[in-house]
């Protein structure tokens, strides 16, 4: 999965990976061209947040990251309609793994959840 700072830059890198889009819980089929002007237009009219960005998955699907971790999947890319897209994002610097029990914690987390070991 990639981030982008923009839709069209998601969108140019998305239409190299698949060929038509679905809009989310609709019926609206996108074809590369249309997805590209939909996307210039989105970025002119209504820019995402600092810290927002969206994302891309493998197959090419497009989604938006509000939170640095759930994902709003916005279009999806036909060959992947009837896959299950992963609902969050794991950023990669915001999680670790305990060293002392393989837990999973937050980032800025000073003991483990499950077995209390200090992180620092
Ligand atoms: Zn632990």
């Amino acid at each position: 999965m990639k981030q982008f700072k923009s839709l069209h830059e998601a969108a140019e890198y998305a239409t190299s990976l698949a060929g038509q889009w679905s809009f989310a819980n609709s019926d609206a089929a996108y074809a590369p061209e249309g997805l590209l002007v939909l996307a210039q237009t989105s970025d002119a009219e209504d820019p995402i947040d600092e810290d927002s960005v969206y994302v891309v998955s493998d197959g090419g699907s497009i989604g938006l990251c509000e939170d640095e971790e759930d994902i709003d999947w916005l279009f999806i890319a036909d060959q992947e309609k009837d896959l299950a897209l992963p609902d969050t994002f794991a950023s990669g610097g915001t999680r670790r793994i305990c060293n002392q029990c393989g837990q999973e914690v937050e980032a800025d987390a000073h003991f483990c959840d499950q077995c209390g070991a200090s992180l620092n």
